[in-house]
């Protein structure tokens, strides 16, 4: 199915609105989703739309929240998100840094209980596009995906990290991973016949590596995907120092914060929530802008110019893959695989959209 961004968006919002969203809350989640998909982040697109309308079934998610503030000080919150999409709470913990951090030259807030917040990018843009640079520690409270350096048990959610910094005259330079080797929407893809995962993403209780989808969420089945039927793991990135970097998160978006750590298990089963740790600076407390941007740009030629390690290939800077795919999928559209599609559209149905709402299908 290929197709373009504003079809698609329409009709996550038609989703989200018959689960129970308000048409507002569902457009914005429609819109947030469908900006990982331009952005090339397949994984945390409009694949999640049947586990989201699930969380919402089974109050996991709630719609609708207005989060609180728990604390304050003139440069710190904390932010109860009180289970509300990520997507409605995220925002607002990320415009109050933003307001603090304006006035104050510096911010941090801590965002807890805030269900699946998505592409973390999304942050940091939003953020760098307010002129600030951002720093956001992540944790996923409930799931257990990511198997530490030298360990064979899942002990890390795939907690990712983002580092967003303003540019003038170019695309946000946003640097936004998970800290496992992969992230888990991405062996979600794989497992419904998108892009396949490296053969040594996963490892299997005895040790031994995989690619296979299955060594996370067992037998494939047509239904949603549950790790929890998986006996193996997600390996963390980068050896001991990404493993390290998912324990900071965790110690940083889960302990401190209030989120609760990936694990042991604090919450009842199933419900998953972000905690996030921001810190946001505006660069003009440190230097001048424009000598900053300077330094930055000339340091971002250098770094670019470094020969290629394969014939045609190119150094690329955090964000400039993103910008290229936004720009491509903005123009062709939207690629989604088959059984994505179709586990979308039966999402759909299971909340009475009209066959004359569903893309392709009157
Ligand atoms: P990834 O492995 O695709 O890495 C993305 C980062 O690498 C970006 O900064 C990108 O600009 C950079 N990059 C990509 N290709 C590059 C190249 N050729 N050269 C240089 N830099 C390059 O990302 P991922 O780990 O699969 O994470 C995907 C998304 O999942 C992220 O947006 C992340 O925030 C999100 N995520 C969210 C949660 C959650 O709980 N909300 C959990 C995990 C991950």
């Amino acid at each position: 199915m290929l197709i373009h961004a504003d079809r698609l968006r329409e009709f996550a919002a038609d989703i989200f609105t018959a689960a129970g969203t308000s048409r507002e809350e569902g457009e914005r989640i429609a819109r947030y989703l469908v900006e990982a998909n331009l952005t090339g982040h397949d994984s945390h697109g409009v694949v999640r739309a049947p586990r989201y309308v699930q969380w919402l079934k089974s109050g996991f998610i709630v719609a609708g929240v207005t989060p609180t503030i728990e604390r304050e000080t003139p440069i710190t919150a904390v932010v109860d998100g009180k289970y509300g999409f990520g997507q409605t709470v995220t925002p607002i913990a990320v415009r109050l840094g933003i307001e603090k951090a304006k006035a104050s030259g510096l911010a941090a807030i801590a965002l807890r209980n805030s269900s699946h917040l998505g592409r973390v990018g999304d942050w940091g843009e939003m953020a760098a596009a307010a002129g600030l640079v951002a720093i956001h520690f992540v944790n996923v409270q409930g799931s257990l995906l990511v198997a530490p350096f030298g360990g064979v048990d899942r002990r890390l959610s795939t907690a990712p990290y983002c580092v967003a910094v303003p540019l003038p005259n170019r695309a946000p330079v946003i640097l936004d991973f998970a800290t496992s080797y992969v992230a888990e929407g991405k062996v979600l893809v794989a497992s419904r016949g998108g892009k396949k995962i490296p053969a040594d993403a996963l490892i299997r209780p005895d040790g031994t590596l995989s690619g296979e989808p299955e060594t996370l969420y067992g037998p494939l089945g047509a239904g949603d995907r549950t790790p929890e039927n998986g006996e193996g793991a997600i390996r963390a990135f980068g050896l001991h120092k990404g493993s390290g970097l998912a324990f900071m998160c965790e110690i940083l978006g889960g302990a401190l914060t209030g989120n609760g750590t990936c694990g042991p298990r604090e919450q009842e089963r199933g419900r998953i929530t972000n905690g996030m740790l921001s810190f946001y600076i505006r660069p003009d407390v440190i230097d001048e802008p424009a000598a900053f941007v300077a330094r930055a740009e000339r340091f971002i030629a250098f770094y670019k110019s470094s020969r290629p390690a394969e014939a045609g290939g190119e150094v690329l800077v955090p964000g400039e893959m993103e910008a290229r795919n936004r720009a491509e999928r903005g123009a062709k559209g939207i690629p989604l695989p088959d059984d994505t599609w179709a586990s979308i559209v039966a999402a759909a149905r299971s909340v009475g959209v009209e066959d004359t709402h569903i893309p392709g299908a009157a």
